[in-house]
């Protein structure tokens, strides 16, 4: 091949003598190969960012009947990580409670998404009566929520819930999800931020406020409904509703719930294992108090 080639040398080429005049498939290949890895590096350094796992589904309004789009997480891309002792889902890349809203920016109805289409025409009346009538609008600038966004949009889906006499645990469950809100509005909080401290403690006591009401309706819905509630069977929710009580500091209803669940044979491991967790903190903040 050199004596082909020979003479690339005086123009700089030289790394080029050796090059196959007729095979070039294996370079095409170790090219592709290369721009592969390439791509999977810079892949690997620019994590996906919140807008990239979002997109805008087109929706006709049950209230109104009015087209709108709505951001929507490709759930397909997110990675649950793990759960909060209150059930809440942390995923990887975003906090997918920003988006768990439909909200029509025309009517202002908005519900959970999984309930929004669930409206009769008499309740479809009372979201006109008293919400629409009175609604400004809903305008959002950017392609994600705020934490102060999603917030503002299930407040408007409590309202709208309450309104069309949506069922007490659909409510209590909205509250819950401010309550996650409000949780994961004080974590993204940067360390550096002036004031941080008496933010958080702030966002904290709404939280808590939040985590109260949704305790309080669904040992409500525990009255008036029957399981699955919120898409949990019957242990889960003694679950929730332990950790409920736990969380906002009323130990001895959450004990209540805990045993509930322990001395029951048929509830599975994994829902007994995070009682007893509850248990054990509740019992070592009580041995700190002595
Ligand atoms: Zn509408």
């Amino acid at each position: 091949m050199g004596d082909v080639l020979s003479g690339l040398e005086s123009m700089g080429l030289g790394n080029l003598s050796n090059i196959d005049l007729f095979n070039d498939k294996k370079e095409d290949k170790a090219e592709e190969e290369k721009k592969k890895a390439a791509k999977a590096a810079k892949a690997a350094e620019k994590p996906l960012e919140e807008k990239d796992l979002i997109y805008f589904k087109t929706m006709e309004c049950v209230c109104c009947g009015h087209e709108f789009k709505e951001r929507v997480v490709r759930s397909g891309k997110v990675k649950l990580l793990a759960q909060d002792i209150d059930l809440r889902p942390r995923y990887k890349e975003l906090d997918t409670m920003k988006y768990n809203v439909t909200a029509c920016p025309v009517c202002g109805y908005a519900a959970l998404s999984r309930d929004f289409v669930h409206l009769s025409s008499g309740q479809a009346r009372m979201v006109k009566e008293k919400i629409s009538i009175n609604f400004t609008g809903l305008k959002f600038e950017n392609e994600t929520y705020s934490y102060d966004e999603a917030i503002t949009r299930s407040k408007l889906a409590l309202v709208s819930t309450v309104v069309k006499r949506g069922k007490v645990s659909e409510r209590a469950y909205i509250c819950l999800t401010l309550g996650w809100l409000t949780r994961g509005k004080a974590e993204s909080i940067a360390e550096d931020v002036p004031g941080r401290d008496e933010m958080v403690k702030k966002l904290s006591e709404e939280e808590n406020d939040y985590l109260l009401k949704a305790a309080e309706g669904f040992t409500e819905a525990l009255l008036k409904e029957n399981f699955p509630i919120c898409g949990l069977d019957e242990y889960t929710f003694f679950y929730l509703l332990s950790a409920l009580d736990y969380e906002t500091g009323r130990y001895n209803d959450a004990i209540k719930f805990v045993e509930k669940i322990l001395i029951n044979r048929a509830v599975s491991d994994r829902i007994k294992d995070k009682a007893r967790r509850i248990k054990e903190a509740i019992a070592e903040i009580k041995d700190s108090e002595q």
